[in-house]
């Protein structure tokens, strides 16, 4: 098995290459952050004003972070808690982001696409099933709240066991939500795409060049200086890695494998429509797809935050969380026997509130973005617009979005943090086994309990 080294999708593909910065200069922008958010953002300042000057700092090489490890669900679901941004922006404003996501997946296919790009795009939408009463309960009051966020039939809807098992034959499923709106990419080919296009556009690109310091009006990459009157910060999960900011945005860890590749018998037997996304609806939550070579990839266990926000060895993953997720292969499809060949995770970005923000601050030429709370792949593209419309002093509507707003308090310091992050999982472990042995379809008190303590 092969075992982090960036995981399955930079092992599948060629690696992209980039120089590290050599001297100390100027650029008008300068982005730090080398994942979908920085290149994007770099794209789209390139497309609003074609004069600029922009560097994208990458510490370690494009597709280090999660943009090329994640499960490839590029999808409309909403990214970020909708009370919270109504309570901002109001309601109008929460729909349009919304359809905006929509829109922003549609555009990426075919971008892509017109450009002969292969990024490894199949449309097959998204399933969410649920196995216990209290998981279907909990389906049936998220569709209650997406039709009252405006979400008709055509986007989501709820089907039950029998319907669901003529799109894949999941072991005691007794419901599902499902949805078209999901592509399933190849993550790390649509980072190259992104990388191609961005030198294609002259953007200075370097890797292997890790920002040090952020001060208005420059970065340092140890000894060297790059000035610039816009910074942006494009690092997500790591951004507890840069000094001063290690509260802002809690790194939470997903671990992920792939398992061997399945025959035609087997893909048969368990009846996977292609390219749909799955997940689950316990609280301790799975997601997976399958991949274009015929394996299984699932998600969404192992340790999920390290002590002072710590980051993992280049994706290493233990052996407990490997065997976890193989388990969970094997509950869905009970004697697949389909053992993991790859296992790796990543660092997904998490404001206090779980909800994305864009916070421009003119006066000190600093503008910071992220926090979609492991659905970035196609809000890393929106906020990377909206970021270029607010640093190019546009006046399209995309520049007032609701996720464009002050960030989030910070994140509890040590140990309040790794005890209530970990204890909280502990805790949504314990309600789902709770749940799995009660005649109840309510949910768990220990989950709702968990729910108010997170901020969820
Ligand atoms: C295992 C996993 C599965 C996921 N699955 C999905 C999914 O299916 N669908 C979905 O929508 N989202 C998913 N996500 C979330 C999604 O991948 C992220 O939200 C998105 O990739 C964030 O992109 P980004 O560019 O903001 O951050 P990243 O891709 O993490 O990029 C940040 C970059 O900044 C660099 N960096 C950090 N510090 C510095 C520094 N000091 N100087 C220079 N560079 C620095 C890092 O090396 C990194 O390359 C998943 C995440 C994980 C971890």
């Amino acid at each position: 098995m092969i075992n982090g080294e960036f995981g399955f999708w930079a092992n599948r593909n060629e690696p992209i290459r980039a120089d590290p910065l050599r001297e100390s200069g100027r650029a008008d922008v300068v982005i730090v952050g080398g994942g979908y958010t920085g290149l994007w953002t770099a794209l789209a300042l390139r497309a609003a004003d074609p004069s600029l000057d922009i560097a994208v700092l990458e510490a370690e090489q494009f597709g280090f972070g999660a943009s090329g490890r994640n499960g490839g669900w590029l999808s409309s679901k909403p990214v970020g808690m909708r009370r919270v941004l109504a309570r901002g922006s109001g309601r109008e404003a929460v729909l349009d982001v919304e359809r905006r996501l929509l829109e922003t997946m549609e555009t990426v296919v075919d971008e892509f696409a017109a450009a002969g790009v292969d990024i490894g795009a199949e449309r097959g939408g998204w399933i969410q099933v649920a196995r216990t009463a209290p998981e279907l309960a909990r389906l049936q009051s998220s569709l209650a709240g997406h039709r009252s966020w405006g979400l008709g039939e055509e986007h989501v809807r709820l089907v039950d066991g029998d319907a669901l098992r003529e799109r894949i034959d999941i072991h005691d499923a007794v419901g599902a939500l499902v949805s078209p709106d999901c592509v399933r990419v190849d993550p790390f080919l649509l980072l190259r795409g992104v990388v191609e296009r961005a030198r294609a556009a002259g953007i200075r690109l370097y890797e292997r060049s890790r920002v040090t310091a952020v001060e208005p009006g420059a970065v340092r990459v140890g000894a060297l200086e790059l000035r610039a009157q816009r910074i942006v910060l494009g690092t997500e999960g790591y951004t507890a890695g840069l000094a001063g900011r290690g509260r802002e945005m809690l790194p939470l860890n997903s671990a992920m494998i792939a398992t061997r590749r399945l025959d035609d018998a087997e893909w048969a037997r368990i009846g996977w429509d292609p390219a749909a996304g799955l997940s689950g609806s316990a609280h301790t939550y799975f997601y997976g797809q399958r991949t274009p070579d015929g394996r299984i990839i699932i998600g969404g266990r192992g340790k999920p935050y390290r002590f002072g926000s710590g980051f993992d060895d280049r994706g290493q993953v233990d052996h407990g969380t490997v065997r976890a997720l193989e388990a969970i292969v094997e509950d869905l499809f009970p004697g697949l026997g389909a053992e993991a060949e790859y296992a790796w995770c990543g660092v997904l970005g998490v404001p206090r509130d779980w909800t994305p923000f864009i916070d421009w601050d003119s006066g000190s030429g600093i503008l910071q973005l992220g926090g979609y709370a492991g659905q970035g792949v196609t809000a890393a593209r929106l906020a990377a617009d909206a970021a270029a419309a607010l640093l190019t002093g546009s006046d399209d509507p995309i520049a007032r979005i609701p996720w464009v707003r002050q960030r989030p308090r910070r994140w509890e310091p040590e140990p309040l943090r790794w005890i209530g992050a970990n204890g909280l999982y502990r805790a949504y472990s314990v309600a789902d086994w709770v749940e799995q042995r009660s005649s109840s379809p309510r949910t768990s008190v220990i989950a709702k309990v968990a729910d108010v303590i997170a901020g969820r």
